[in-house]
């Protein structure tokens, strides 16, 4: 490098490097740009560093960005103080500086969520948790077994078992008063057990290995290995992914992996899986784990000494510092998306920053996404494939039947041909999954007197009759009301009535219909706190549920070796919306439940009840022929340059006035830059067009391949001035257009 330096550009180094220096800190929080402080005298700073400095008259953490000489053009604050806290790699940086690049957003928010769960200095080293003594309670109630189960599991303190158990925290100390729990001091940040990536795991079939032995060769690369793990449902995906891991362990004493999951319901039932192929639980990081164990999570990984992580999408910002390997479990779900506040794909992320690490990214599917099998074919990821179930497993029988030909009686749901299936699975003693991607009672309550309907006062969407609460909820905002006697329309008594399905709906007639079975529902409503949705997965898995009535939560990933039928109650629903992935994400949806089935021994089946079912992506599902499906959409995509052959960006306004809204979207879409290869659409009403009182506004642009789509919209932003009054938010690769 040196030997290509001519004198000037040497005497100019020189120069500088007797210049003082000045630090270039970026703040976790929405600013453009990281801001410049003098560094006082002694105080020794690199890039990395966490440092308290003046901000807007306080003191306010942040991370030196960069060093650099300092010019001298300006009088400088000074940086206050350095923390005593390891710096952040270059390699995250150089992830949050590309996340927010990529995303237009400004790179502060990212720092925000890489520095979100710092430890907080003089913090207590120990607490109170609450362990059995093995005593059984005098007075025994549903809530009580409910702690005592949870802390039996794993001790707690009082708000942690009641959070997990779903009970007030006066349950935990009306235990302890019974003699039942007794209060131990515990270490708030015991190490991780070290897993041991020699422990030998299960016998993989021939299949299997040489899918594993793939991956271990990548990761043995020990660089940037971005590889599709594509295997039906219940192929060993996870068995197969284990052996990448315990190679990335194998490459250095402090060798990190990651492992991402679409739903925290998951988390369980896989932590369980890694604890006995690798000997030690991993790190588990989501938004229902405690804010002490989120802590000592962070601390752990910045230390080097959590080496496996699982979690979900926030996980990607943590302080790793020898990352290996990151797994994208299910990677084609939809729920990688966030798409609130920060808009981000966590799946795209994921890869990013495995690439920054010099990481393998290992993404694991049945059903990949359109845009990860195109970068499989093309060869810019390596593609693994898995074609079958190991031993006696196969893939589920799968049939449509036909709603118009044989429909369901007036107010029911399930037709006759199902309801024989389910008599006839009872009968041999196995489980079956009915499945309805709709939360609640009914999606819409309407006056059978005038034939008003229901719908949120914030959103103007149906709002949707849950059951079990008496309520009417709208899904989108959470706005909910009890359901009122009278029409508040017409004023009539007692005439509003619930349409059509949803779970808690299934649920009733199912168990009029089997009165003899168990039947229970698996949906994000009855199952809110995450030790519910640990005993409802351990009950059925233990066979103690004959019919579970589910929602897409059930759907995915889990493993109930005794469920042998999966009926899918409406699979049109899916396709209705119109949108550019509706089919594709029926098609994985189907495939993921349908493949709840027959996982073990005993064969599965997969009934789809279906109006359409000429629908491609049912046929494909019944011939079982996924590239015909594929071809199919990616031919379609195709011809109008949607992605995965062209990319999509989308930019949101809202605001509470409509009609300055209409302006300042106009304003903004007559502001595009014109280039060849980008298409701008809109401003259009979304199908939803306003919550919580605000209008909304969408503008779509659509770029050819290879035009820098985030450059194009960061550089759009910037033209226009919007009053502060509407907000704009960016969502590059939009999933939802709703
Ligand atoms: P996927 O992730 O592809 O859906 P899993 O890894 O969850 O599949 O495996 C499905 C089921 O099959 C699990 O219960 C797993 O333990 C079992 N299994 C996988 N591979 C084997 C094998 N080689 N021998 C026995 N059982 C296996």
């Amino acid at each position: 490098m040196t030997a290509t330096l001519n004198d000037e550009a040497l005497k100019k180094r020189q120069a500088d490097r007797r210049k003082p220096l000045k630090a270039r800190i970026l703040f976790p929080m929405p600013l453009p740009e990281p801001f410049d402080y003098a560094i006082p005298e002694g105080m020794n700073l690199t890039a990395g560093d966490v440092v308290i400095a003046p901000l807007s008259g306080r003191s306010q953490r942040g991370v030196v960005w960069e060093v650099v000489p300092d010019e001298g053009e300006r009088a400088l604050k000074a940086v206050e103080s350095r923390q005593d806290a390891p710096p952040l790699t270059d390699e995250l940086r150089a992830f949050l500086d590309w996340s927010a690049r990529y995303t237009v957003h400004p790179p502060g928010v990212f720092l925000r969520m890489a520095l979100r769960h710092r430890d907080s200095a003089g913090e207590p080293r120990t607490q109170d948790v609450f362990e059995p003594t093995g005593q059984t309670p005098p007075r025994a109630t549903e809530a009580r077994a409910a702690v005592l189960a949870e802390a039996a599991a794993d001790a707690g303190t009082a708000a942690d078992l009641a959070r997990r158990a779903g009970v007030s925290p006066g349950v935990v100390t009306g235990l302890e008063k019974a003699g039942a729990l007794r209060r131990v001091k515990r270490r708030l940040d015991p190490p991780f057990d070290i897993p041991d990536p020699d422990r030998s795991g299960m016998n993989l079939t021939d299949g299997q290995k040489r899918a594993a032995d793939e991956l271990v060769s990548l990761v043995k690369r020990d660089a940037y290995a971005p590889v599709l793990l594509d295997g039906v449902t219940g192929s060993g995906k996870t068995e197969v992914y284990f052996e990448a891991i315990a190679e990335a362990l194998r490459r250095s004493d402090s060798a990190q992996c990651l492992v991402l999951l679409p739903e925290i319901a998951l988390t369980q039932a896989v932590t369980r899986r890694f604890a006995e192929r690798f000997g030690a639980a991993p790190a588990v990081w989501h938004s229902d784990v405690s804010q002490v164990e989120r802590r000592r999570v962070w601390r752990e990984v910045a230390k080097g000494r959590a080496r496996i992580v699982l979690g979900a999408r926030s996980a990607l910002f943590l302080p790793f510092t020898d990352l290996k390997a990151i797994v994208v479990d299910e990677e084609h779900d939809g729920s990688y998306k966030q798409d609130d506040g920060v808009v981000y794909n966590a799946r795209d992320l994921a890869v990013a920053r495995a690439k920054f690490a010099g990481a393998s990214a290992i993404l694991t599917s049945a059903t990949p996404s359109l845009e990860t099998l195109v970068n499989a074919r093309r060869g810019r990821y390596a593609h693994v494939q898995l074609p079958s179930r190991p031993g006696a497993a196969t893939l589920p029988q799968t049939e449509a039947i036909n709603l118009r030909e044989q429909p369901p009686e007036r107010d029911h749901w399930l037709s006759p041909a199902l309801v024989k299936a389910v008599a006839e699975t009872l009968e041999r003693g196995e489980q079956s999954l009915l499945f309805l991607n709709r939360r609640g009672y009914a999606p819409l309550v309407i006056c059978q007197a005038c034939g008003h309907r229901m719908t949120s006062p914030e959103t103007d969407s149906w709002l949707v009759e849950h059951r079990y609460t008496g309520r009417l909820v709208c899904h989108l905002t959470g706005f909910s009301m009890p359901k009122p006697k009278t029409c508040p329309e017409c004023g009539a008594e007692d005439t509003l009535r619930p349409v059509g399905p949803g779970v808690e709906r299934i649920e009733e007639e199912a168990k009029a219909r089997f009165p003899e079975a168990r039947v229970e529902t698996f949906s994000s409503d009855s199952a809110q706190a995450p030790g519910e949705v640990r005993r409802l997965v351990s009950r059925m898995e233990a066979g103690e549920i004959d019919i579970l009535v589910g929602t897409q939560i059930a759907a995915k990933g889990h493993n109930f070796p005794n469920l042998t039928l999966v009926g899918v109650i409406d699979a049109d629903l899916g396709l209705k919306g119109g949108d550019l992935r509706a089919a594709e994400r029926t098609y994985q949806l189907l495939v993921q439940v349908a493949g709840r089935a027959g996982r073990a021994a005993r064969p599965g089946r997969a009934l789809i009840q279906s109006y359409a079912p000429e629908h491609e992506a049912i046929q494909a599902l019944i011939a079982g022929d996924r590239n015909a499906f594929i071809d199919a959409e990616l031919e379609a995509r195709q011809a109008y340059g949607l992605p995965p052959y062209g990319r999509l960006a989308a930019i949101v306004l809202s605001g509470p006035d409509q009609e300055k809204l209409d302006q300042w979207s106009r304003r903004m879409a007559a502001a595009a830059p014109v280039t060849d290869g980008v298409e701008i659409f809109g401003p259009a009403e979304p199908p939803i067009a306003v919550i919580r009182g605000r209008w909304r506004r969408r503008i779509l642009a659509r770029a050819d391949p290879g035009i820098d789509l985030s450059a194009y919209i960061a550089a759009w932003r910037t033209r226009v001035k919007i009053p502060p009054s509407i907000r704009v938010q960016v969502d590059i690769d939009p999933y939802s257009f709703v």
